[in-house]
């Protein structure tokens, strides 16, 4: 070969060698891995140029000697170099040997060697060749790593990674091994439904949408022991990637401590409250929390504009008892008279201790004071009953004071005041008698209460007697009818006018039965006036609403025609303008079905409620009757006149028949008659008259 020819393919090999030689740096630099070579006879060292870079020098600063590398070593790594060393002599070569260096400029490096031995041609070890890599970073993050999974695996906090998809646990921590007592290969066995006992599927489900929002939440739950028991826990749940997945991880603090102490708390509060509020000796309410009750319970009626009465009880000559027996016996005496008390106060009425031998009651929601008068009644004789005290039986009074809201006050406090000042009024009565705040009330209620059970002992010994008005056409003076007018023949104050029981009657029910009564009869006896050839006219029955709305009205209504032999077309209906103006939709349909049998209807004291014009053609209505009150002062009355002459206009165009009641004068009927009504009942004609008068009457002629 020529030598300019050898000189380029020498050249050539040269470049190529120095492109290796550029590639094998770059490797050596991005792996950060350095190379070098020891003598070992002379220990003559050669070190990669990434071997200088990871030892923190250039190539002039040193000549590099294996001793170098020995001695930079961090100390107690040299005993574990060193026997490397020689083992590398043994065996040819080092692997993987881990170590630190401390550098001149102080770094301290972690540094992984490998190396080989090269033997030569007699098989004597002549070089040590090898890799040096600087893992310093690579071991703190490992460092760092496993110090933040000891971190997890130890938090007092119960740690879980959870599979998104399938809710098994991925990764459990000891805490909440600890906490479970389960294994964590049973949990990891498990999903998230088992420890949960309260959570539902939906709800996981929920807080999974929840998360791909939030990224973040907080949830309080319940978790259940291996051994059943449960606890409270707060939970913060994040989204995660876990190995690739799609994971959540959540931290589980224990809060059953804060949940007990938050419902210890409560507690506590509600017993101090509670001892606040009550007496001690009978755990009845004290007389704070009776103004309380007192204050509620006003705010409440004055929704419902029902009445409320507070009793106030003191117990007659409680001093001697405690003197005579003993406090300790007085205290039992007066737990008893709480137990017999309480015993008489219905849900939601309260029942207070005031202190010494005062109780108080209020009762609310009632509608006469009938009502507070029974209860002072059954408190009274409650009171009275004999009381059995270790071998002693005492017999114990009480004076009671009444309050009436609003009547007597419309506040807790006057309330209070005057029931107690009605109190010491029955006090000084005598004792052993209970007494409203104002007097009349006391008269009224016993007056009531007396008229009640007399009104009940009439129905039951028939002491109801039926009077009948003659209604006559005035044109022809004809009879036209007859109004049933009731009338209670006391057995000894005799002659009692309905409007002293009616309204009694009305308010506590007993009308309906009343009413029957009084239908059954003017029935059998215009079914025998008929009978008899006589010409009575239709049967005005006053109807009080409480009896239409009664269930069975008209099953009742056409039982009692086919018994007494009466024919419905005789028959008409008053029901009060009031009454049926209060609630007229309800009426609208039972008055149809009335209708329907050929019965009239009338709206009886007509011009003294409110009328609609609508339903004055909605319902079913035959005849109005201008109320007496209008008729009275005819025709010198302008008002009385304008007010009669628009209701005769009225029924003209609503095309219903018309009857005046109350007619007494001549004047009166020739004013009615000129201006279009001629229907007549009053005392001109005729009073109510008891069944044989009217017999005499009608006996003679049909004019009156
Ligand atoms: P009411 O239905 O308006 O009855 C007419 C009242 O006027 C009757 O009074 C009658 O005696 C009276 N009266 C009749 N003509 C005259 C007169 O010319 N001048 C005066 N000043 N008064 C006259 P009574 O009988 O005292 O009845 C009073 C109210 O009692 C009745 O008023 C009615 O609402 C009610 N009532 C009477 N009987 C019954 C009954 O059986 N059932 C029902 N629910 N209520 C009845
Ligand atoms: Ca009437
Ligand atoms: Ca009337």
């Amino acid at each position: 070969m020529p030598d300019n020819e050898l000189q380029d393919t020498l050249n050539t090999a040269i470049l190529k060698l120095k492109a290796r030689e550029d590639a094998f740096k770059q490797f050596e630099s991005i792996s950060n891995l350095g190379s070098w070579e020891v003598d070992l006879k002379n220990h003559k060292t050669l070190w990669s140029e990434q071997t200088y870079k990871i030892y923190g020098l250039n190539k002039e600063d040193l000549t590099p000697t294996l001793e170098y590398f020995l001695s930079h070593l961090v100390e107690e790594d040299l005993p574990r170099a060193q026997k490397a060393l020689h083992e590398a002599m043994i065996y040819g070569a080092v692997t993987s040997f881990e170590c630190r260096v401390k550098r001149d400029d102080g770094k301290v490096l972690n540094i992984l060697l490998n190396g080989k031995v090269v033997y030569d041609e007699n098989n004597i070890p002549s070089k040590l060749i090898g890799t040096t890599q600087d893992i310093t970073q690579q071991v703190s993050l490992k460092r760092y790593s496993d110090e933040l999974s000891q971190l997890i695996e130890y938090s007092s906090n119960e740690i879980y990674i959870v599979d998104y998809n399938t809710y098994t646990y991925l990764y459990v921590n000891k805490g909440a091994c600890d906490a479970l007592g389960y294994t964590k290969d049973e949990l990891l066995s498990m999903n998230i439904f088992a420890i949960n006992p309260t959570l539902a599927f939906e709800e996981a489900s929920a807080m999974k949408k929840l998360l791909t929002k939030h990224k973040k939440i907080l949830n309080k739950t319940v978790h259940q022991r291996k051994d059943g028991t449960i606890y409270h826990v707060q939970a913060y749940i994040h989204a995660l990637k876990y190995n690739g997945m799609d994971a959540f991880v959540i931290f589980d603090t224990d809060i059953s401590q804060t949940v007990e102490s938050q419902k210890l708390l409560k507690e506590q509060e509600h017993k101090l409250t509670h001892l606040v509020n009550h007496d001690t000796l009978t755990n009845l309410p004290n007389r704070s929390l009776l103004k309380d009750r007192l204050s509620q319970d006003i705010i409440a009626l004055k929704k419902s504009f029902n009445k409320l009465a507070l009793l106030f009880i003191d117990l007659d000559q409680f001093k001697k008892i405690n003197d005579s027996l003993g406090h300790h016996r007085g205290d039992e005496v007066l737990l008893e008279i709480s137990k017999k008390l309480q015993s008489l106060v219905k849900a939601g009425d309260t029942l207070a201790r005031l202190g010494g031998d005062e109780f108080a009651i209020i009762l609310k929601d009632i509608n006469n004071i009938q009502e507070a008068l029974k209860l002072a009644q059954s408190v009274t004789a409650i009171i009275k009953e004999p009381i059995q005290i270790s071998g002693t039986t005492l017999f114990i009074s009480s004076s009671i004071g009444i309050s009436l809201y609003p009547q007597d006050a419309k506040d807790e406090h006057d309330l209070i005041k005057f029931a107690d000042a009605a109190m010491y009024k029955a006090k000084d009565e005598g004792r052993d008698n209970f007494q409203f705040y104002s007097s009349e009330m006391t008269t009224l209620a016993f007056e009531r209460v007396v008229m009640e059970s007399s009104l009940r002992m009439a129905i039951k010994e028939n002491q109801f007697v039926v009077y009948y008005q003659p209604q006559v056409d005035a044109l022809t003076n004809t009879i036209t009818g007859m109004e049933a007018l009731v009338r209670w023949e006391h057995p000894s104050i005799g002659l009692v006018p309905p409007n002293k029981f009616i309204p009694l009657a009305e308010e506590i029910g007993l009308i309906v039965e009343l009413d029957r009564i009084v239908m059954k009869k003017a029935m059998k006896q215009f079914a025998t006036w008929y009978g008899n050839g006589l010409k009575p006219g239709i049967l005005a029955l006053n109807l009080a609403i409480k009896q239409l709305n009664s269930k069975d009205f008209l099953a009742t209504l056409l039982h009692i025609i086919k018994e007494t032999g009466f024919n419905s077309e005789w028959l008409e209906l008053e029901i009060t303008e009031g009454q049926l103006m209060n609630n007229p939709e309800a009426a609208i349909e039972k008055l149809k079905q009335i209708s329907s049998f050929g019965i009239n209807i009338a709206i009886d004291d007509f011009g003294t409620g409110y009328s609609s014009l609508t339903y004055l053609k909605r319902l079913p209505l035959d005849k109005l009757k201008i109320d007496k009150s209008f008729v009275r002062d005819l025709p010198s009355d302008e008002e009385d006149v304008a007010i009669t002459k628009a209701i005769i206009a009225l029924t003209k165009s609503l095309n219903l028949q018309l009857i005046a009641e109350g007619v007494e004068t001549q004047e009166q009927k020739e004013f009615l008659i000129n201006n279009g009504c001629h229907n007549i009942q009053g005392f001109l004609y005729a009073k109510p008259m008891p069944a044989q008068e009217i017999t005499k009457l009608l006996n003679k002629s049909n004019e009156i």
